[in-house]
């Protein structure tokens, strides 16, 4: 087995030193030697375990694709594109307050707060802009810490930090919200449940979010301080396409905007490795691109417990939907193939070879050939 007596040390050979974290926080899950400080993973002290859970629910180690859709859908990995989906839909929220602070239509927020709401879960772990400016893992277990976290802040943040602090013996009923690699790192938990945190088949919910790129707060804030005071910026906005630009809402109600060129040199560099622009091993996966319109969210259903929430949250009126066209639809999976042949080209001019595939290594060759190399 590919993971058998690796711990922290392979990581960081492997991973890390490699350029290829993704800064999800998976490995400071449930591990009381490593934390993320100033953006980046540092040990604390020498780890004796023989072979660490930091290894094997990493993102960027060994991924069975086919054994990880298993874990969460019962299923191996479909063909398309964009994972396993029931239904596709575009979503805004209704509730006045929930629009005005959530980033795109406040679907995800809608969601979390009416699950919270109807006792269907108890605690959120999701991120949250602090006042560094930077995303950091928080718990929300009110409507008001899930307005708190509403707003995308575009910067890796370790967010799974969060899910870390719950003890193992907790019975509180979780939702998680998190990007594709924080996904696919709780999809590898499922597979195989961490030593020191809750059991992962007992999350109620996981809320994907569509990316494309998170920034590295350590190169992005110094550029970032050269165009405003940091402690003014209130928002980031990728306006609805065509614009290509990348916008900061500070709190003077101003808004300072660059073309997103500008700020790819901050992109961080793991990033340029990822396959998976729709978060494909959630209940839902929500973005804005492929919308019709600003101000509404494209929303995937992967799962019927997924269903059965966007249902009751139409009964209770707390949301608006749509029927996303065809052809965005058919859109949405040639960027998210072209996603996946990027990270290819990538990972195969790090390695030097097309047999040699990194993390992705565990792929079955109909899924490769399927996706990546034709
Ligand atoms: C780094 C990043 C890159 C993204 N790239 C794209 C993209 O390329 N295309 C696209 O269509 N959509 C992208 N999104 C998703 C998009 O920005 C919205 O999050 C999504 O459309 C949901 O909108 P909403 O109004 O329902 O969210 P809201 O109701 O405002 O809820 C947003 C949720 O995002 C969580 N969050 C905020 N920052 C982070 C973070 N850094 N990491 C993890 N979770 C976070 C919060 O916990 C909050 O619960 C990206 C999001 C992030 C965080
Ligand atoms: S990708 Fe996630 S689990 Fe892997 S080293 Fe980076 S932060 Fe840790
Ligand atoms: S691009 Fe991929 S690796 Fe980077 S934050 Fe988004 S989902 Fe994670």
């Amino acid at each position: 087995m590919a993971h058998a007596g690796k711990g922290v040390k392979e990581l960081f050979d492997e991973v890390i030193n490699q350029g290829l974290c993704a800064g999800c926080g998976a490995c400071i899950t449930g591990c009381p030697y490593i934390v993320a400080h100033g953006g980046r993973i540092v040990v604390l002290d020498k780890c004796g375990g023989a072979e660490g859970d930091c290894y094997k629910h990493c993102p960027r180690t060994s991924f069975d694709i086919d054994g990880v859709n298993r874990a969460v859908f019962g299923t191996d990995y479909p063909e398309g594109g964009i994972g396993r989906v029931l239904d596709i839909l575009m979503v805004r929220a209704k509730d006045p307050e929930i629009k005005k602070r959530g980033q795109d239509g406040g679907t995800v927020t809608s969601l979390l707060a009416l699950a919270l709401q109807e006792g269907l879960i108890e605690v959120v772990a999701c991120t949250r802009m602090d006042e560094d400016r930077a995303p950091h893992g928080r718990l929300a277990r009110s409507r008001r810490e899930l307005l708190e976290c509403a707003g995308s802040s575009y910067e890796a943040g370790f967010g799974l930090e969060a899910y870390r602090s719950l003890p193992k013996e907790s019975t509180e009923r979780l939702a998680i919200v998190g990007t594709g690699c924080q996904i696919e790192a709780v999809g590898k938990m499922k597979q195989c449940s961490p030593k020191n945190s809750p059991d992962p088949q007992k999350i109620e919910f996981t809320l994907g979010l569509f990316c494309g790129w998170a920034l590295s707060p350590r190169t992005f804030h110094p550029y970032l301080k050269t165009m405003c005071e940091l402690s003014q910026v209130c928002k980031f906005e990728i306006p609805h396409t065509p614009h290509y630009s990348f916008d900061f809402h500070l709190e003077n109600q101003d808004i300072r905007s660059v073309s997103l060129d500008e700020i790819k040199p901050y992109i961080n560099p793991g990033c340029h490795y990822c396959w998976d622009l729709t978060a494909e091993f959630s209940d839902i996966s929500i973005g804005s691109a492929g919308s019709a319109f600003p101000g509404w969210n494209t929303v995937l259903v992967r799962s019927p417990k997924g269903a059965d929430l966007i249902a009751l949250a139409n009964r209770k009126s707390i949301i608006e939907i749509q029927a996303l066209p065809e052809k965005r639809i058919e859109h949405l999976k040639l960027v998210a193939i072209e996603r996946k042949r990027a990270a290819v080209k990538k990972i195969t001019e790090k390695t030097g070879s097309e047999k040699e595939l990194l993390y992705l290594d565990g792929m079955s060759e109909s899924i490769a050939h399927k996706f990546l190399v034709g």
